[in-house]
């Protein structure tokens, strides 16, 4: 599968479209999702052409990957996460669901979050 230089996380770096931006570095940026599902609710991307977490663990940079996950730790503390709790997630492909072909981590918090996943 090919990169779609497109999509609307791509069109994001390239602020093309505006974003609710809550952090950025050289390697990532991070973003409100636009319709959250708890009462925080933040995307965080790295830049670069990535699909998903599968194309992302083949292809980054050991620089970017740990990067990636300061950006992460970073905003966790931002909005002060740590303590009550969070859920960090990840999407791929159909049965993941994944909208959005760049690679995205969601963080959740504000709320208890429930069961891991929806009952079948
Ligand atoms: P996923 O299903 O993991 O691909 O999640 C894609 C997420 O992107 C969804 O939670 C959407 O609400 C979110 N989303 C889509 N478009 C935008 C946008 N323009 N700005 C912020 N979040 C978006």
């Amino acid at each position: 599968m090919e990169y779609d230089k497109n999509n609307i996380f791509a069109r994001i770096l390239r602020k093309e479209i505006p974003a609710d931006i809550v952090y950025e570095d050289n390697y990532t940026l991070a973003f409100h999702d636009i319709n959250p599902k708890a009462p925080i609710h933040i995307l965080v991307i790295p830049k670069g052409d990535f699909i998903s977490f599968f194309d992302f663990a083949e292809k980054a940079t050991p620089e970017l990957m740990v990067a990636f996950d300061k950006a992460i730790h970073h905003v966790i503390h931002t909005f002060d996460l740590q303590n009550e709790g969070f859920r960090i997630l990840s999407n791929h492909g159909v049965h993941g669901g994944q909208e959005v072909p760049h690679y995205h981590v969601h963080i959740f918090g504000g709320r208890p979050l429930g069961r891991m996943l929806p009952e079948k």
